[in-house]
């Protein structure tokens, strides 16, 4: 057992208390035994110290020139690079990712701050021609102000770099507020940004539960945007929140992601996207492949290779070289995925593997579930329909290309989606009639890059998209200045 990390906010520079004294504790998911770290309840009196500390921040960050910002974000980047394999033992430690996905996972909120420091440097604006003589007509990016950045904890460091690290090249400040199962994760990114000489009040964590402090930040009245990463559920109160109080809202929701396999795919390819799609980070990702439309005439050879892959598949702690499949984040969740079995046994779905948590040997202690493949699914099933976040994967079988798009567009979600065919028609269109924000053709859906635009259509999201030169316009207003002479 390791010491646990003792977690505070971090305020106008300061690793501060918070004024209630509840502390409340984050688990080791392989083995709940072990306490992470501790974090401070916050209430609603620490959101406003942060967010008057954020305001008073703001007034001169938003006048240091972009480039110059972006040498801190570029400097952050570097020292990610330093604490990697720190960050990465904490996060398998923290909330169950295999070491291998938890460096992947760090090494993305690298990407993220060499790519946003080149952003320093460019931030464009359009000069246009005017109507009238004598006038210049252009367009300049201004900063939105105050930014609340609300993270979910299955990207426990790359979703917070997402969001931060674009944020604050555009001239805002930012109050972070983590997940509560990943408070050290969230400790030590901090502790990077601090280390990166930041001036005071431009970067800001408060710990806490999400209906407390994520709560109070969302409904102050001094919070100019929230950036929110997170449930459909939770995505909803924070929508009508900030409808109410007039806010600037991003939100990045849930998924129900489909891939596709036709009758003339490359199955070999496509095992293993639908492996890592299905089970990677335990099936607990946004744009994790939760229903498999396979056609008739490769389905029983398909799920007779996708049963006998998954069979090889190794749980265990994450920092555990050997461990293929990691833990689920907490009880809540683990109970959650059993009775989504329950639910798919009673509408009919048969179980070809797994079903069952897991709790053989040190396993006992975790919060395991065997990866799943769930056969004989129909579209209207809920197991077909909702989103479980844990390793389950629902087989659906489809007689042609057109049965195979209306199906995966059956949702009410729309993030990520993928087809493995060699028909180039077929590709093109599917890459025109699938409803969702990203398809990927013969890959798996998962694997996004920092530079592309990401983010969903329908209940995924709420028309913004993170990452790319597209997430500037999220944190980013655009004014028009006519200059007559
Ligand atoms: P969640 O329960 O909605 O929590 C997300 C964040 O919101 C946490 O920091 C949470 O704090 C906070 N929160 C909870 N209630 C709140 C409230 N009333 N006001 C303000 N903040 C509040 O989601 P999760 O279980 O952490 O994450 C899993 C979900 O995230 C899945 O649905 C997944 O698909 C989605 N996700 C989407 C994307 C994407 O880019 N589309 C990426 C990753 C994950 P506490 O932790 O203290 O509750």
């Amino acid at each position: 057992m390791i010491t646990p990390l003792t977690c505070r906010n971090y305020i106008a520079a300061e690793w501060v208390n918070a004024a209630c004294v509840d502390t409340l504790e984050s688990r080791n998911p392989a083995d709940s035994r072990e306490v992470v770290a501790t974090f401070p309840r916050s209430a609603a009196v620490d959101v406003d110290n942060a967010v008057a500390a954020a305001r008073k921040g703001y007034r001169s960050w938003r006048l240091v020139p972009a480039p110059a910002r972006a040498e801190y974000i570029h400097k952050v980047g570097e020292l990610l690079q330093k604490y990697k394999e720190e960050l990465a033992q904490i996060m398998s430690r923290e909330m169950g990712k295999p070491l291998t996905e938890a460096r992947g996972d760090v090494q993305e909120g690298i990407d993220c701050a060499f790519y946003n420091a080149g952003e320093g440097r460019r931030l464009f604006g359009q000069t246009t021609p005017s109507e009238m003589p004598n006038k210049f007509a252009m367009t300049v990016r201004t900063p939105v102000g105050v930014c609340a950045l609300i993270t979910p904890w299955n990207f426990p460091v790359a979703i917070p770099c997402w969001k931060m690290m674009p944020a604050l090249v555009c001239g805002n400040t930012v109050i972070l507020k983590p997940a509560e199962d990943t408070p050290a994760c969230a400790t030590k990114l901090i502790e990077i940004f601090a280390e990166a000489g930041f001036p005071e009040g431009v970067v800001n964590l408060v710990h806490g539960v999400g209906q407390e402090a994520g709560k109070a930040l969302v409904e102050h009245p001094d919070v100019d945007l929230v950036s929110f990463t997170g449930s459909s559920e939770t995505g909803a109160f924070v929508a009508s929140t900030c409808g109410r109080t007039h806010k600037r809202v991003c939100l990045e929701m849930g998924g129900k992601n489909a891939q596709i396999v036709m009758e003339d795919a490359d199955l070999e390819l496509a095992l293993e996207g639908a492996v890592w799609g299905a089970f990677g980070t335990t099936g607990q990702r946004c744009t994790a492949t939760s229903r498999l439309i396979l056609h008739r005439d490769i389905k029983e050879k398909f799920t007779a290779m996708l049963k006998e892959r998954t069979s090889k598949l190794r749980l265990g702690a994450g920092i555990d070289p050997n461990t293929d499949i990691g833990p689920i984040i907490n009880e809540t969740q683990l109970q959650r995925v059993r009775k989504y079995l329950d639910i798919a046994r009673e509408e009919g779905a048969k179980v070809l593997i797994g079903g069952e948590i897991a709790t053989e040997g040190e396993l006992q202690h975790g919060y395991f579930f065997q990866p799943t493949i769930l056969d004989q699914v129909t579209p209207k099933m809920r197991v077909a329909c909702e989103e479980i976040f844990g390793p389950v994967v629902a087989v659906i079988e489809v007689s042609s290309f057109e049965e195979a798009i209306a199906i995966l567009n059956n949702t009410p979600y729309g993030l990520s989606s993928s087809i493995y065919t060699r028909d180039v028609n077929r590709a093109f269109a599917a890459m025109r009639d699938i409803e969702a924000g990203i398809t990927y053709i013969n890959g798996p859906t998962i694997g996004a890059e920092v530079h592309l635009p990401f983010g969903g259509v329908k209940q995924t999201g709420n028309g913004h998209r993170e990452a790319g030169s597209a997430v500037l316009d999220v944190f980013t207003e655009w004014k028009t200045v006519y200059v007559d002479f």
